[in-house]
């Protein structure tokens, strides 16, 4: 079974140190009387402990017993209820909530640090407070009062939970094609037909009651994307007293049997004539709905470093304890730790230089968001929005490959069960799927981020970074002007490609401009560590790890350079009887 203690040091490093967001939250007038630096830790924690104590150590166990649908009712591991329990009890569920409906109110800086404990610890289960979470962001923002205040708080307290109801069998990425209907009903309510697949935690007896957020097309809806509506339909419609009372015309079909996430339960929902409230405006409902998607794909990026994090901690605690080979040859008959060997160090550091700077990236998006949400800053909104499908792709990419790679470093024995890493590896390879496939990603990216507005909010980001390079530079980091350089005129050579070739250049693009980014966040783990009173073993681990990422990680954006200016023209030479 694999092992996990929270990386609380690294957390409050960057907390505190890279990005100063203590100081921010003492100057910020909505933040100053919530949180402070020690509040943050005591948070922090106390989320550790539920993780590393309820939950990390059973995951295996949640992996086999995983979601179980009989009658109609689904059940989940047991561990799972009082591991909710405690969330809901201490706060947990509501701890980015809006306090005017019982939330806590924290930062997502905060909250996306516990997210990333939570999928350090179960994957699966960090998806039913997840879910909600994001639910609960989209009606804060697009429902109307009435709707805020009966749902939210018993929301945000983990009494409810919530759902995102979008695929269908045949609309997976193409939305715009879905069937289910809404018809209009004479209390000013709507009934939707239809039938929604892959629906996270769509039935599940883990809370009184479910609030599922669904797309559907009105009877007057104009074609395609333009004309889907988000409607609430609770799974118990709730009495005057806000209570769950008759049951929803809202059932579960199936469940499915997956490679990985047992414990979530991934439902197919039937609506037969199922009672809804239509959220925000008519037709305008993908919109809305993306508010939620967006907070779900920051999550994405967490579940990629949270397993990448468990990942590394057990290689590396194998890697110290396993004997084989020698390193010095001093004695023929004595094997010795495989740490010692080079190619073992090369698999751990390649996961460690990512790892770190992929918790620095996290906060930095988290505290854009945070910028935008409280200060109502149009840049760091716009600078969110940018780097948003690189937390969902970039992360969710490197954690499967780091889980892939610490597998490696157990041998064989990461094949097998025992050790938990084979489930790491099917656990996390979902984050590449769900929430827009990686590729949808990467178009999103070159399309939308940066073609749109002619690469306006990249290049004034790339411009701004290159001038903090000369206002303090680092010397470690100094590789990195080449690679923004690079990267400047390279976006530019993309900009004057018509679309078709933007796109076959999408993926490669976003893992370029992700590896010159990461090399942003070593440079700034590099300046904090100028003035940040941290033991020399931490100091000097993180500046190995900076050369390592600048000497070994960051030249792997050479060979993207040079694919990204080939041109592309030979993929559309390919007939269908080519392939
Ligand atoms: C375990 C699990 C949980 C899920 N949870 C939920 C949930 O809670 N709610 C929900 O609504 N859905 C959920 N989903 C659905 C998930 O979001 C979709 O599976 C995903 O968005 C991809 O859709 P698809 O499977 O139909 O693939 P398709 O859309 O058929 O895509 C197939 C391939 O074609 C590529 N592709 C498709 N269109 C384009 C394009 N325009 N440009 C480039 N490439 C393209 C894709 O990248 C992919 O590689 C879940 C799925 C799973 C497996």
């Amino acid at each position: 079974m694999s092992q996990y203690q929270a990386p609380l040091n690294d957390i409050l490093f960057n907390l505190f140190d890279v990005w100063q967001l203590d100081k921010y939250w003492q100057q910020q007038s909505q933040l100053s009387e919530l949180i402070e630096a020690d509040t943050a830790k005591a948070i922090l924690a106390e989320a550790a402990k539920i993780c590393e104590q309820q939950l990390a150590p059973f995951c295996g166990e949640a992996d086999q017993r995983g979601a179980q649908l009989q009658d109609g009712n689904v059940t989940l591991p047991e561990h799972y209820y009082t591991a909710y329990q405690s969330l809901s009890e201490g706060g947990w569920t509501g701890l980015s909530g809006d306090p005017q409906y019982g939330g806590m109110g924290m930062p997502k800086a905060l909250s996306m640090m516990v997210d990333e404990m939570l999928c350090s610890a179960d994957i699966a289960f960090s998806l039913y407070p997840g879910l909600t979470a994001g639910a609960c962001v989209a009606l804060l923002q697009h429902a109307d009062e009435a709707t805020k205040a009966l749902y939210l708080p018993k929301m945000y307290s983990g009494e409810w939970s919530g759902t995102m109801c979008l695929t269908e069998s045949h609309a997976g990425s193409d939305l715009g094609i879905m069937r289910t209907t809404a018809k209009p009903a004479d209390d000013g309510s709507y009934l939707l037909s239809g039938s929604k697949i892959f629906i996270t935690a769509g039935e599940h007896d883990l809370t009184s009651n479910i609030i599922h957020l669904v797309l559907a097309k009105l009877p007057d809806a104009p074609a395609g994307s333009r004309g889907i509506s988000l409607f609430l339909v609770p799974k118990y419609l709730p009495d005057a007293a806000g209570e769950p009372a008759e049951r929803n015309a809202v059932s579960v079909g199936s469940i499915e049997h997956k490679m990985g996430i047992n414990g979530s339960a991934t439902c197919v929902l039937n609506f037969d004539n199922a009672k809804g409230y239509l959220i925000g405006e008519p037709h305008r409902g993908l919109a809305c709905m993306f508010t939620m998607m967006n907070y779900e794909r920051l999550s994405m990026g967490s579940q990629g470093l949270g397993a990448a994090e468990r990942a590394y901690q057990n290689a590396l605690s194998y890697a110290k304890e396993r004997l084989q080979g020698r390193i010095s040859e001093k004695d023929a008959n004595k094997a010795e730790p495989i740490i010692g060997h080079a190619d073992v160090r090369r698999m751990l550091l390649n996961i460690k230089a990512i790892n770190e700077a992929g918790r620095t990236f996290a906060t930095w998006v988290a505290s854009l968001l945070d910028k935008a949400k409280y200060d109502n800053c149009p840049l760091s909104a716009q600078r969110a929005n940018l780097l948003t499908p690189i937390t969902k792709a970039f992360m969710t990419d490197q954690g499967f490959d780091a889980c892939v790679t610490a597998q490696q470093v157990f041998g064989g024995h990461g094949y097998v069960k025992e050790w938990g890493m084979e489930q790491l590896v099917r656990d996390v390879r979902i984050a590449q799927i769900y929430e827009g496939t990686n590729g949808i990603q990467a178009a999103d990216f070159m399309l939308r981020k940066v073609a749109a507005d002619q690469g306006s909010v990249l290049l004034t980001l790339l411009a701004d970074i290159k001038a903090e390079l000369v206002a303090t530079p680092i010397q470690a980091a100094t590789p990195l002007q080449h690679y923004l350089d690079q990267l400047q005129s390279l976006t530019a050579e993309l900009l004057a490609q018509d679309s078709r070739s933007q796109s076959s250049n999408a993926c490669d693009y976003l893992t370029l401009v992700s590896y010159v980014i990461y090399g942003y966040m070593w440079y700034k783990n590099l300046v904090a560590l100028q003035s940040s009173s941290y033991s020399e073993s931490f100091a000097e681990a993180k500046q190995h790890t900076a050369t390592y990422y600048f000497e070994r990680i960051l030249p792997k954006a050479e060979g993207l350079l040079a694919v990204l200016r080939c041109n592309s023209a030979i993929m559309d030479k390919f007939a269908l009887e080519h392939f």
